[in-house]
């Protein structure tokens, strides 16, 4: 499986995202400063760096166009600043393969880590289905059986983690990260609430609650 390399001194993003990956069956490595970055990206032993511009040590964008300089050809995502449009045109023309603004959901960086490593074929399929639900990632459009269902983005985003998982529990801390990002507080409801406004819109029983765990979409449903 596939080693990614993590550059950012942010603990609580780090979780985040090694938590996540973790879970997607990548190995991943952290570190918090540019310098170790830069030696170890250079190692040869990863397969993708994830790396945030502001670190200590070395600045990522130093890091980048290290690099980048040495010929070193390593899928790089950059993760930016939500104002820094000018360190995501910079990073692009240095070289960076993608970037991602902060702050993110998990999903939107596991598309383009899948999308650099093309590991996962099947994940290039834009239009995800189980039982009679379907969701077309490209129109964004949603459906159920013949029905179209009118979805807001953070609805969509939410069947989609659950489309992407059919069948399995996933908990409300899971639920938080992938769709509403790391900055979310921990004790909020608002999963409940939009699993009720999902289910009001799908019908009652394609989303089953598993008392004490989570959620679950059903596969059959
Ligand atoms: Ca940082």
């Amino acid at each position: 499986m596939a080693r990614i390399l993590i550059a950012e001194d942010e603990p609580r993003i780090v979780a985040f995202l090694e938590k996540g990956l973790r879970a997607e069956g990548y190995t991943t490595m952290a570190v918090g400063d540019g310098v170790e970055a830069a030696s170890l990206a250079r190692d040869d032993t990863f397969d993708l760096l994830i790396l945030d511009l502001g670190l200590p040590g070395r600045d990522g964008r130093e890091v980048l166009r290290e690099l980048r300089m040495r010929g070193e050809r390593l899928p790089i995502i950059v993760l930016t600043a939500r104002d820094g449009i000018d360190d995501t045109v910079g990073s692009l023309e240095q070289g960076a393969d993608d970037y991602v603004t902060k702050p993110f959901r998990f999903e939107e960086l596991l598309a383009r880590v899948r999308l650099r490593l093309r590991t996962a074929p099947a994940e290039e399929t834009t239009v995800l289905t189980a039982g009679e639900v379907s969701l077309d990632l490209r129109s964004r459009r949603a459906t159920n059986g013949s029905r179209t269902i009118d979805l807001t983005a953070r609805e969509f985003a939410l069947l989609e983690a659950f489309l992407r998982h059919p069948g399995q529990v996933l908990s409300r801390e899971q639920l938080l990260s992938r769709v509403w990002g790391y900055d979310f507080d921990p004790g909020s409801n608002v999963v409940d609430v939009y699993v009720r406004y999902l289910r009001k819109k799908l019908g009652g029983d394609v989303i089953e609650t598993v008392r004490g765990m989570g959620y679950r979409l059903c596969a059959e449903a």
